[in-house]
């Protein structure tokens, strides 16, 4: 099969989260099948040049219709660790993707707007003709939308879309001018609710709501989340949209790319270790202590790796720092703030903890000690509010280091409390999970995984031996993406 990924994100060359790694770790499992991947992404000012291998011109002046007029583009190919990427650059004073950050601009929809046209324009006059165009989260919402209005009468009528929502929390929500911008017009037409009208403000389209009635299929990222989205707020407004399509809609846990993430082959982490070289792992662990200036002692490190706002629970976040501290562990903490505020409270509590030998807090994004985080901690807390998938606790796992989840979303799916859960045999279980989204309940969890850890130390390593035995890679997630594309696809 013939597959385009448009995309926002693509890992490693450009991450903001967990869309990077799916979109490159899914393309990677299609591609060892045997199909033909292809990955189209804005060409950020910000990427990581050095994972781009022989970039060069792939169509140059593509000529992309924009307000009546039109945006001339470049668009560049390259290879990101052994996958096909093309890179669109517009020739336009407007910017949009010379910015320093990927999302954050006051005017994100019409930079992805521009986007999503500028990629449907290149596969046509390139003649591309996938069997799937696989689209991701509002970003990308417009494509099956103008595919599905537009292109398929200029000669794309035979390619099917898939769309996967990775965060039902943004989704686009913009004014009619991005009808005009790529020529869709019509607001009569589109301002419906059977189309992009948003579900709660007549006056706004949704380019989400747009990828889920327009797209053949849609997906999001966890079955339990998939029950979420439909029936509780964190469809946040789409939950009905979902109901009337409910026959095209269902969800796919994702997958860990252990080719990146592995501890026995990791070339970021000092020391390699498997589940039966389990004693190395010390050595991470002491490599971290130096890195960040942790005092050498017998205590557990606890990490949190992710983003610092309210869809992590960054209360929670905030308080698992002084619960650690208080109950004899250490702690290391890397995130950045999608806030201003949020950042400046962690950069304050940075400032308060600088002397502790026991806590390190990393304001910021580094891929690099994110590895050698997962490989030296013990434990990792992802105490989120809500959680699509999540997939710090999946590396964790593979690295031996124990989740601490809060009960939602794709961590319910994936971590099995060593204590109770009726569903998993003791033997099955593999790490913490705690569902009231307040102190006390994060709390129980932390000061059972901890009184493991000092208390009966052999169980405690069974309990890390059993989360490594866990396979999350791409391969079950894989098949069910193909199965999903075979039915589709046109025939
Ligand atoms: P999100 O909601 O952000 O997509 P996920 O758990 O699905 O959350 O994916 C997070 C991914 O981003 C993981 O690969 C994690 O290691 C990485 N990550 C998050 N924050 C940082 C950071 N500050 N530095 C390095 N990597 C990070």
């Amino acid at each position: 099969m013939y597959i385009v990924q448009i995309a926002s994100e693509c890992a490693p060359v450009i991450k903001a989260g967990g869309l990077g790694d799916v979109v490159y770790g899914l393309s990677r499992e299609l591609d060892e099948r045997g199909h033909c991947v292809e990955i189209i992404l804005p060409m950020y000012d910000c990427m990581r040049y050095d994972h781009i291998w022989g970039l060069h011109d792939a169509y140059l002046d593509l000529g992309v219709p924009w307000y009546g007029g039109e945006i001339k583009c470049d668009v560049f190919c390259g290879w990101v660790h052994g996958r096909v990427c093309f890179f669109i650059q517009p020739k336009s004073q407007d910017q949009f993707f010379n910015r320093g950050h990927v999302y954050g601009s006051h005017d994100d929809p019409m930079r992805f707007a521009f986007f999503s046209k500028a990629a449907m324009e290149f596969l046509l006059k390139s003649n591309k003709r996938p069997d799937i165009i696989h689209c991701h989260d509002w970003q990308t919402g417009l494509v099956p939308v103008m595919l599905y209005e537009m292109y398929q009468y200029y000669g794309m009528e035979r390619q099917r879309v898939c769309y996967t929502i990775h965060n039902f929390r943004h989704q686009g929500s913009c004014g009619n001018e991005i009808l005009a911008a790529t020529g869709l017009n019509r607001p009569e037409y589109y301002f419906d609710y059977s189309r992009l009208q948003d579900n709660f403000n007549p006056f706004a389209l949704n380019l989400m709501k747009g990828g889920i009635v327009y797209s053949n299929y849609v997906n999001t990222v966890s079955p339990h989340h998939a029950w979420e989205a439909r029936f509780t707020d964190v469809g946040y407004g789409l939950g009905h949209t979902l109901e009337i399509h409910q026959d095209k809609f269902s969800g796919i846990l994702n997958g860990v790319d252990y080719n990146f993430w592995n501890p026995a082959t990791d070339k970021l982490i000092p020391a390699n270790y498997d589940i039966d070289k389990l004693e190395d792992k010390a050595k991470d662990k002491q490599a971290l202590r130096q890195k960040l200036l942790l005092q050498e002692s017998d205590k557990p490190i606890i990490a949190y790796i992710g983003r610092l706002d309210e869809q992590k629970g960054v209360h929670l976040v905030h308080h698992s720092i002084y619960y650690a501290l208080q109950r004899n562990a250490q702690y290391v903490l890397l995130g950045s703030g999608t806030s201003s505020e949020v950042n400046s409270k962690f950069l304050h509590e940075k400032y308060f903890l600088n002397d502790n030998p026991d806590v390190h807090l990393e304001i910021g994004f580094d891929e690099e000690l994110a590895h050698l985080i997962y490989a030296g901690a013990d434990m990792i807390v992802v105490p989120s509010n809500f959680e699509p998938c999540g997939l710090t606790q999946l590396i964790s796992l593979k690295y031996g280091t124990v989740p601490i989840v809060r009960g939602v979303g794709g961590l319910l799916s994936t971590v099995f409390d060593r204590d109770y859960d009726p569903d998993h045999a003791p033997e099955k279980r593999n790490g913490y999970v705690f569902y009231q989204m307040d102190n006390a309940a994060l709390e129980s969890a932390m000061e059972r995984a901890i009184g493991l850890y000092y208390e009966y130390p052999k169980e405690f390593e069974q309990l890390v031996q059993q989360g490594m035995e866990y396979d999350y890679s791409w391969k079950a997630a894989g098949s069910q993406y193909l199965n999903v594309y075979e039915h589709i696809k046109y025939k």
